[in-house]
């Protein structure tokens, strides 16, 4: 992208965000983050963060660029974006099964969140948490939220956290814990 698309596209941002600050030190600091990516990518990623749950906010850069790819490896494809059926979020097709995986893992998350602690959580920064820490962290609340489930849905779990199981060493596994 060119700077002086840069500097419309944060024109953009201004016009949805008074308090976003737009100076010749941010417009470089921003360009270098942004450079290799496209403006119609980004301009289409800032239109799904406005209507979006978290719209209140200006998107930061990692969210903008996230699922993007950089306009050098796009290739000849020429319909790269798709949209998330869960988030209605824009996403490259080659980030597309990554995306869909963490966006149903959050989508689980959330709403057991709500569900069992009553409790909201930040779906952004889910997004864009890097992929160790996201497993690490769905992990552990998954395991957390065991005993309040069913029969039926810690056998999904447990499917979830021990993927190289049988289901018939998954089922002992589930009797096991339900027998205690
Ligand atoms: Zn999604």
């Amino acid at each position: 992208m060119k700077k002086k698309e840069l500097i419309n596209f944060m024109s953009r941002i201004k016009a949805h965000y008074q308090d976003f600050d737009i100076n010749d030190f941010k417009i470089d600091e921003w360009y270098e983050q942004l450079k290799d990516y496209d403006i119609l990518d980004l301009n289409k990623k800032l239109d799904s963060h406005v209507k979006g749950e978290y719209g209140d906010y200006p998107p930061k850069i990692n969210y903008l660029t996230h699922d993007l790819i950089k306009s050098f490896n796009k290739g000849a494809t020429p319909s790269y974006i798709v949209e998330c059926p869960m988030c209605h979020c824009d996403v490259s097709i080659q980030r597309f099964e990554i995306h869909y995986s963490r966006c149903s893992a959050i989508n689980y998350l959330s709403n057991k969140c709500e569900k069992h602690f009553g409790a909201k959580i930040n779906k952004q920064a889910l997004y864009v948490m890097e992929d160790d820490k996201f497993d690490k962290l769905y992990i552990n609340f998954l395991n957390k939220i065991i005993d309040k489930n069913t029969l039926e849905e810690t056998k999904i779990i447990m499917k979830i956290l021990y993927p190289n199981n049988s289901d018939e060493v998954i089922n002992d596994m589930v009797s096991s814990l339900f027998n205690k």
